[in-house]
């Protein structure tokens, strides 16, 4: 058996084509292009890359995107400060503050400060607090992504065993509310859990979110699982390698992403839809 590959890649351009073509018709009636914020506080080379990919895509699809690019010395309060401007312009829909930050900076007072209907990371503990609720607003945007590729593949996630490798506040912990959500009966593994393989080998859907290479075998996946690879891991010749081992994944997996071309783009795209969400739905 091989795996059936789970195209990010090509999902995520369906969705960006289908976000432009809502712009062209918000401003066909006169209504104004969505507009993100991006904050990029340093010169983190990964974060530039992310932040630059970012605003390519508002390009595309036709939002409108302004860049904060500030020294890696900007204060706590000139930040609190842009992010009260930011929340009070019209119009912003959506404001995002790229992570990592220097250390001197209090990350989660910066993302409370945003205000919730413009959180479009979905990381604000008001965001946090309704998908754990039940009645998501602005959901993260990897999780969210990863439902969009498990949906994909057309089978009934009720009732399946859903493994997520990885307790982060930005992946692991929202990956497991999203599938619960789903109806999957859902175990959260992290560092400190014991044997991690007879989890893993438990699951029919696995989500690994490690940050660690190779972390997870191919032998360890059950026999036609939903095998889904965040873990984004530059190795010393530049290539890029998830968390899954993948060449022994593929042969056991019914399923699985690749890397790249798997979730990546659909955090990306997750962004784009929650922008265009904040300003249909909560910015009218
Ligand atoms: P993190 O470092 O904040 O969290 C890692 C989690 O993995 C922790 O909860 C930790 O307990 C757990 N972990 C570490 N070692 C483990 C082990 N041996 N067994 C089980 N659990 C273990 O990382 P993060 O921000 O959640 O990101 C994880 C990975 O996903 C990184 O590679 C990151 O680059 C990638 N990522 C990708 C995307 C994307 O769009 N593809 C988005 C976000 C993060």
């Amino acid at each position: 058996m091989t795996a059936q590959l789970i195209d990010g890649k090509a999902i995520a351009a369906r969705l960006r084509q289908q976000i432009a073509q809502r712009v062209a018709e918000r401003r066909q009636q006169g209504l104004r292009a969505p507009g993100l914020a991006v904050i990029l506080v340093g010169s983190d080379p990964a974060s530039q890359v992310y932040v630059s990919h970012k605003r390519k895509d508002c390009e595309e699809v036709g939002f409108l995107s302004q860049a904060y690019d500030l020294p890696a010395s900007t204060s706590q309060d000139e930040l609190m400060a842009l992010i009260d401007r930011l929340n009070d312009d019209p119009s912003i829909d959506g404001i995002l503050v790229q992570l990592p930050l220097p250390e001197h900076l209090d990350a989660s007072l910066l993302l409370e400060r945003i205000r919730p209907d413009k959180d479009v990371d979905g990381f604000h503990p008001y965001n946090i607090g309704r998908l754990a609720q039940r009645m998501p607003l602005l959901r993260p945007c990897t999780p969210k992504g990863i439902m969009t590729l498990l949906q994909s593949t057309g089978v009934d996630l009720y009732g399946m065993h859903a493994v997520v490798v990885g307790a982060s506040n930005i992946v692991g912990r929202p990956m497991a509310m999203e599938l619960l959500l789903a109806g999957c009966t859902v175990t959260v593994t992290h560092r400190f859990t014991k044997d991690l393989p007879t989890h893993v080998g438990q699951a029919d859907i696995v989500v690994v979110a490690a940050g660690k290479p190779g972390l997870v075998k191919g032998e360890w996946i059950k026999e036609g699982a939903i095998v889904i690879d965040v873990g984004i891991n530059r190795q010393a010749d530049g290539k890029l390698i998830g968390d899954v081992v993948y060449e022994t994944a593929l042969p056991r997996a019914g399923w699985i992403t690749p890397v790249p071309g798997g979730v990546g783009p659909m955090t990306r795209a997750g962004l784009l839809e929650n922008t265009l969400h904040a300003a249909e739905h909560l910015h009218n």
